[in-house]
């Protein structure tokens, strides 16, 4: 170990720091002064956004600002104290009902975020000697909780079937008589494939393991109620943990548990992160109210059918085949990975040089040298805007490097 006085801690930051620019994984905030909708002002500059979840157009929608404000004069900024303590606000409590009605389950359980949701409820599920099963591209808040929690762990290839039975039978023939939790995305946030829900139901009935799926980005998107992806595939009611952001589709922030009221119950009296953590504000959960509400009502279903359209006119360009392909719903997130770090961010740079907003997304949102371009579309954007971003990805060459979504699901 270095000693103090030979290393200072600015120097020790900065060395790792340097390892971060060199392999051009180095991030940096950029100062956006305007709400979030199809144009952003990034640095003093106007530019089109194909960056954000906000695949609704709701975060910056006036039914939400509205119901936002309300709840500011009602119930005051803050909420003073955890939930258990003193802050469980009628916002709260609406925004839960709503949820759950919404979802069509017993219950539900908001927190801060999708991350404290995923953290508290996994580690208030398992324990020591209990094991998680976890696609290989699930997200990092979810590896992070079975880190957090000791877990053993056993990946599988990213949506592979035959992987997944072949470790529940290992399990099974091994008499393994702890718990088992599967957990995956519905549909994936850096892919924007989807998980094969039905089958998965049916591996975790015949091997008697439970499931939780990560809805983040499916909610309010997919199903006859746009309650999400389990709900397109049928299977809803066979899932024993439905979790989900409100911070995406729905507009606003936080995170939801949907289920039974038994498993609510033993959340609200074990989850950590519910527990010990400040109940948010009560604007965040009036403006998640109303997006909900929004979402499920008749102007819902227009902004899924006018994001539907977006989607296709840029499949048109980037994608032509895939169209044909059974089974490929419909994606927001279109990746367009281009391998190196480096030219990942190149390209974002070339982009934002014409006027278009989109990330490098680098290690460790994706595997090293798997650097993309994750375009999301958004029901904000026009027939222009597409235009637009379609005209500069041309311009720029930009568009060879797509891996048909089908080579995913593969
Ligand atoms: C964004 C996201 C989360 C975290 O939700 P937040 O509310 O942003 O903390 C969890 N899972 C997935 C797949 C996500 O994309």
């Amino acid at each position: 170990m270095p000693e103090i006085d030979e290393i200072s801690f600015e120097q020790e930051l900065n060395r790792r720091l340097d390892s971060w620019r060199q392999r051009r994984l180095y991030r940096e905030l950029r100062r956006v002064a305007s709400p979030q909708c199809s144009r952003l002002t990034v640095d003093g500059r106007s530019l089109l956004n194909f960056s954000s979840n906000d695949y609704l157009g709701l975060a910056n929608h006036p039914e939400l600002k509205q119901a936002a404000i309300r709840a500011v004069e009602r119930f005051g900024a803050g909420a003073g104290a955890s939930r258990l303590i003193s802050g469980s606000l009628v916002p709260h409590q609406e925004l839960e009902e709503t949820l759950a009605e919404f979802k069509g389950t017993e219950a539900a359980l908001t927190f801060a975020t999708g991350y404290a949701a995923a953290i508290g409820t996994i580690c208030a599920l398992l324990g020591k000697g209990d094991i998680i099963i976890l696609d290989r591209l699930v997200h990092a808040c979810i590896v992070d909780a079975a880190r957090l929690c000791g877990l053993k762990f056993h990946i599988f290839a990213h949506n592979d079937l035959n992987r997944l039975e072949y470790i529940l039978k290992g399990l099974s023939t091994r008499g393994f008589s702890k718990h088992v939790l599967i957990v995956t995305e519905s549909l994936f946030s850096m892919d924007g494939d989807h998980a094969p829900l039905r089958e998965i139901v049916d591996l975790k009935d015949k091997y008697g393991a439970w499931l939780m799926i990560d809805e983040a980005h499916a909610g309010g998107l997919y199903g006859k109620n746009r309650r999400g992806l389990a709900e397109a595939a049928g299977v809803e009611e066979r899932i024993e943990i439905q979790m989900g952001t409100l911070g995406k589709a729905f507009g606003a922030s936080g995170g939801y548990i949907c289920g039974s009221r038994t498993l609510i119950n033993y959340l609200i009296n074990c989850a950590r992160t519910f527990i010990f953590s400040t109940a948010p504000v009560p604007a965040a959960a009036a403006a998640a109210t109303a997006g909900l509400r929004l979402v499920r009502s008749e102007a819902g279903a227009e902004l899924c059918n006018l994001l539907w359209k977006r989607v296709g006119e840029v499949d048109a360009f980037l994608r032509p085949k895939a169209a044909s392909q059974d089974n490929n719903l419909p994606s927001a997130v279109i990746p367009l990975v281009v391998g190196a770090e480096a030219r990942a961010v190149e390209a974002s740079i070339a982009l934002r040089d014409r006027g278009i907003f989109v990330p490098a997304i680098r290690y460790p949102s994706v595997a090293p040298g798997q650097a993309r371009l994750r375009l999301s579309v958004s029901a904000a954007h026009s027939a222009a805007d597409v235009a637009s971003l379609i005209k500069e990805l041309d311009v720029l060459d930009l568009a060879k490097p797509l891996v048909p979504r089908m080579t995913n699901d593969e």
